[in-house]
């Protein structure tokens, strides 16, 4: 099997390295592929929208004609996390800023999100997230990150901070606005493996 980490833009090369580790982890047989072609697209059983630039992300990701593949294989089951500016695209509404900025999102969780809602207030940060199941507090790294401002339909709630939504999972769709692939810590990534 093979594990995609979409690489068009923005902080891919460490999930790459934490998807390995949680694959040797898991004692998963398979190898991690970076993705910015459809055929790459087509060979991934789950997939990592990284940090980065959401703008820059949805362009790059219409203009390579993976953007309606994404949101079909997202809607076909396959498991995807978005991480920060990936947690932004996953979002069905997205704040004036994604409108002002043309930022075409995926639409497939049921979330509202603020894009630079914890990156005003300080750039960046580290913090202890309880997350949903996980019986010790995750080492959340915050970079200009968005907050979920909402949720409703089939979204569930697994983390917030300071009372801000930070973490949801959908199905087989997880968004969250810290970035996992920056602590040595896998179980988030070997959360989107057990989807499998
Ligand atoms: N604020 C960025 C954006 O919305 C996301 C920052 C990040 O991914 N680290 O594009």
């Amino acid at each position: 099997m093979k594990a995609g980490v979409v690489a068009v833009q923005g902080a891919f090369p460490e999930h790459v390295r934490s998807l390995e580790r949680a694959l040797a982890n898991n004692g998963h047989k398979g190898s991690v592929i970076t993705v910015r072609r459809l055929e790459e697209l087509e060979q991934v059983c789950c997939l990592i929208i990284p940090g980065g630039e959401s703008t820059a992300i949805s362009k790059l990701l219409s203009r390579h004609g993976l953007h309606d593949q994404i949101v079909r294989r997202a809607v076909e089951g396959m498991p995807i996390m978005g991480t920060c500016a990936g947690c932004v695209l996953l979002a069905k509404e997205g704040d004036d800023e994604v409108h002002k900025t043309g930022t075409e999102l995926l639409g497939l969780v049921d979330m509202a999100v603020d894009r630079n809602a914890f990156g005003r207030q300080r750039e960046s940060f580290e913090a202890p997230i309880d997350v949903k199941g996980f019986d010790s507090p995750f080492p959340g790294v915050f970079i200009r990150a968005p907050v979920i401002s909402r949720t409703w339909g089939r979204c569930k709630v697994m983390a917030a901070h300071s009372g801000k939504i930070v973490m949801v999972r959908q199905d087989n769709l997880i968004g969250l606005s810290f970035h996992p692939e920056l602590s040595e810590d896998t179980r988030i990534h070997e959360m989107l493996l057990g989807l499998l």
